[in-house]
């Protein structure tokens, strides 16, 4: 048997760091086994998915130095790989009608709104959400003709109702085990035509020969369906592998809040794709000998399917940071110059149009630019006290708008950018300077501190040292998160 593997990733946003630790190991276990890595496109969800997200995933692939044997843009004679292509093809669809006509799913016209109720009754109830498989029973000649007449319809999957699902995964001590009962009938096939992930999922294994899956085990759950589909469609089943998840520190499952998960962010800010994938290999695998450094090459030899790690390796940041330093000391003179240089190259590109408009010689740039590349910079007292107030006053404005950044920045999907900076620090202003109905006189002194004038002075000498600058919220924008949150405490302290 030829081992054929694959990974099938939907190319929603950016390509995941998850996507390249289980294509690191799906790709050393066809190596090891003189097998083929395959890559599939999964964009059966077309509201999420996107062509741009799908290019994403061939260039990271092949930055790291994955390259598949056969997908989208390589071919291989079990294309189409993108599923999009596969839906246009027909292909999906005479496995759903299969599984009809044996009588394993049916037509279910159930409207969204009966749904909708459907899951209300259930939650006041307290019972599990799930389809209440009320049309299982219905009559094909009846379901055909109102097919026919154009009522919508999904296909669900005929789930059994008695009986234990058990599957023995071999990196798992203990069998997966769970009661048909609690699994829902599956939508197969949706209203438009277009398969659910489950079917074509099993039926693209199939095709393609797929001989083991190795996937992440937040799968797990589906597996069921799969072995069951699998089973109704007559395939023999690929080997089912879940592979732990990567993890924050706390455990939870790894997230952009709490780690960078694009891979074009850790390209772009100059990780080297040896040092990410041996951070990768360590996470799932080690060396037979303990050894911490070793290329993809060599981790082709040694892999070993069975000793890999389920126990939902933590992504740690402060490793990768290791592991890039040995490897990018180890470069070449003339790779290093060239890290570097673009490293320079990057920075100066996104600082330039700050300066476009200030500098009369290319020498301005190197000391107003000073700031922006700075671990730290300087605060003169005096600079931090803007005229007509008093230290104390400075300290409680940079103190308040310290805060309110930290605040903003903890909060879900925080974006850093120039308008919503802005709009932060405008309704900052506009809350402390409102004139309160029974306001006290020194409710009213204070609210009046809160001038724009005030804070932009007072903000953009604790963000630079300076007291002219390129607009403030590009500097700040530029600057950074963690260095602007930094440098406002540093003023503070330079204010008692
Ligand atoms: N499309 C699924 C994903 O986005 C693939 C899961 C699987 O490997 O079966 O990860």
């Amino acid at each position: 048997m030829t081992v054929r593997v694959r990974i099938a990733p939907s190319p929603t946003g950016d390509p995941h760091v998850g996507t390249a630790y289980i294509g690191l190991l799906n790709y050393a276990f066809a190596k090891k086994h003189g097998g083929k890595f395959i890559l599939r496109i999964e964009d059966t969800d077309q509201t999420r998915c996107t062509p741009e997200s799908a290019q994403a995933i061939y260039d990271s692939l092949r930055w790291l130095g994955l390259q598949y044997d056969e997908g989208p843009d390589v071919g291989g004679a079990y294309g189409p790989y993108v599923q999009s292509d596969r839906v246009k093809a027909g292909i999906y669809q005479r496995y759903a009608d299969q599984l009809v006509n044996q009588g394993d799913a049916y037509y279910c016209f159930c409207t969204s709104r009966e749904l909708d109720s459907m899951k209300a009754r259930q939650r006041a109830n307290n019972e599990p959400i799930m389809y209440d498989r009320r049309h299982r029973g219905i009559d094909m000649a009846e379901a055909k003709t109102r097919a026919a007449n154009g009522e919508p319809y999904v296909i669900r999957m005929k789930t059994p109702i008695e009986g234990e699902f058990v599957y023995k995964d071999r990196l798992r001590k203990q069998a997966t085990a769970k009661a048909w009962k609690e699994i829902d009938d599956q939508v197969l096939l949706k209203s438009d035509g277009w398969p659910t992930y489950h079917l074509a999922a099993v039926v693209d294994d199939h095709l393609m020969g797929i001989t083991h899956v190795i996937r992440a085990e937040e799968w797990l759950n589906s597996l069921p369906k799969h072995i069951w589909l699998n089973e109704h469609l007559g395939f023999t089943a690929p080997e089912y592998v879940h592979v732990g998840l990567l993890r924050n520190a706390d455990k939870s499952k790894i997230s952009k809040r709490k780690n960078p998960t694009s891979l074009k962010w850790y390209q772009s800010q100059g990780y080297l794709s040896e040092a990410l994938l041996n951070f990768l290999a360590l996470l799932g695998h080690s060396h037979p000998d303990g050894i911490e450094k070793f290329s993809l090459d060599e981790m082709c030899r040694f892999f070993d399917l069975d000793r890999v790690n389920v126990a939902g390796p933590v992504f740690d940041m402060t490793k990768l940071r290791h592991m890039q330093g040995q490897y990018f000391r180890e470069l070449s003179p003339e790779r290093m110059r060239a890290e570097v240089h673009k490293s320079i190259d990057q920075r100066f590109n996104d600082l330039l149009p700050l300066f476009k408009e200030r500098m009369a010689f290319g020498g301005d740039f190197v000391w107003q630019s000073e700031p922006f590349y700075a671990d730290a910079v300087t605060h003169h007292a005096d600079d931090l006290v803007p005229k007509g107030l008093e230290k104390a006053q400075s300290k409680m404005l940079l103190e308040n708008t310290q805060a309110a950044i930290k605040r903003y920045i903890a909060g879900d999907n925080a974006v850093w950018d120039v308008p919503s900076l802005e709009a932060l620090i405008r309704k900052l202003l506009e809350d402390r300077s409102a004139e309160l109905p029974d306001a006290t006189p020194e409710q009213q002194a204070q609210a009046k501190l809160w001038s724009p004038k005030n804070l932009f002075m007072l903000l953009r000498v604790a963000v630079t040292g300076k007291k002219e600058s390129p607009p403030l919220f590009d500097t700040m924008v530029m600057i950074g998160q963690a260095k602007v949150i930094e440098r406002l405490g540093l003023a503070q302290q330079k204010l008692r």
